[in-house]
């Protein structure tokens, strides 16, 4: 009976190509802190890169702003943010 189960699960785990990093929420979101009011907002996954190409970052919220420094802690995440991440 269990004898194909590994090689049934080898296949299954071969297909699913997409790597589920931030699945849980509903909208995937990257948090990056402002550098002007040190909040964390979400991005798109997307928007890391084009927002990346472009200098600033459309976050969840609406808000456009420039990502501080990765290290900076923030003061508090950006609750707009994540009331759209959830939606
Ligand atoms: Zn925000």
């Amino acid at each position: 009976m269990a004898r194909h189960r590994a090689i049934t699960g080898w296949s299954r785990w071969r297909q699913s190509s997409a790597p589920a990093l931030v699945s849980v929420q509903r909208r995937a979101g990257i948090e990056l802190v402002d550098t002007l009011t040190k909040l964390a907002h979400l991005v798109s996954p997307d928007e890391m890169v084009t927002g990346h190409q472009r200098g600033d970052y459309q976050a969840f919220c609406g808000d456009r702003f420039v990502a501080a420094c990765l290290v900076e802690p923030g003061r508090g995440p950006c609750q707009r943010c994540r009331e759209q991440a959830m939606l």
